[in-house]
């Protein structure tokens, strides 16, 4: 999801939305809307600005939880970097695999511990909960985190902004309890990914990325963002896909960047 951080060694997994980030370039304005928008992702630059179409809270709630899985995962590919080895046919069906993958989790996890608490779930699993306001450092606006092997962030000040919009927008993912248990589930995903990594559809699927002089094999990271909505939607019962918070939550830090991204996804789903 945007907001959140994905750590390319392996060792941990935010979602944010960042504030800067220098060493990347910005390949025109679509290129920046693309990193600003990583809500539970990764990356982002505020670098060139264009001006999108002003849309209505509770009327850009109303479309983006109407989109479907199989549009949320074009929207997931867009911001993979392995994006461009896929056809359209191979990512429907890595997005089918990969939300069965969340559900299937779920599924195995509420009945292993015998919970759908997110907190309680985190609890048996062995997993440290903190609740700071904001990450150390600033530069970034990260929402969410996972760090290896044990130790969940949820960052309370975005709890706080976004809850703000409840009521105008009209989503209730965005109540301040809701809000807190899907940034968590989210985040449980990627702890039960690395507990089962051996086995789990988002560790175990890797496309080469070259085969000379060594096989090089990778995960696709996307299919892990996908599952960790999926698993979340299934855990809580939700009606639309979390995914929808990463224009929501863009928007309780930046309403034109939220307005791009929103425009952007409105292209992708056009395909
Ligand atoms: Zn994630």
């Amino acid at each position: 999801m945007n907001g959140e951080k994905r750590e390319s060694a392996g060792n941990g997994h935010q979602e944010m939305i960042p504030g800067s980030e220098t060493g990347r370039k910005a390949a025109g304005a679509r290129e920046k809307w693309r990193h600003l928008a990583e809500a539970f992702s990764g990356r982002s630059t505020p670098e060139l600005r264009r001006k999108s179409p002003v849309v209505d809270l509770s009327e850009m709630t109303r479309t983006i939880a109407g989109i479907t899985d199989e549009q949320w995962g074009r929207y997931a590919f867009s911001r993979d970097p392995l994006d461009g080895k896929f056809d359209l046919q191979q990512k429907l069906k890595y997005t089918k695999a990969a939300n069965e993958c969340g559900r299937t989790w779920a599924a195995r996890i509420t009945g292993k511990y015998q919970t759908r608490s997110p907190e309680e779930l985190a609890q048996k699993m062995g997993l440290r909960i903190l609740k700071p306001d904001t990450p150390t450092g600033g530069g970034q606006v990260i929402f969410a985190q996972f760090v290896q092997p044990d130790e969940i962030t949820v960052y309370m000040d975005c709890i706080r902004r976004a809850s703000r919009l409840a009521e105008e927008s009209g989503c209730e993912l965005l109540e301040r309890k809701r809000l807190f248990e899907v940034l968590l589930s989210h985040e449980l995903f990627h702890a039960v990914e690395e507990q089962h990594a051996d086995e789990i559809y988002t560790r175990t699927e890797k496309v080469e990325l070259w085969r000379e002089p060594f096989s090089n094999r990778s995960s696709i990271a996307c299919l892990s963002e996908m599952a960790a909505m999926s698993f979340a939607r299934e855990l809580l019962g939700l009606d639309s896909s979390p995914y929808m918070l990463d224009v929501l939550l863009v928007y309780a830090y930046d309403k034109e960047a939220a307005w791009g991204l929103y425009e952007e996804i409105g292209e992708l789903i056009r395909i």
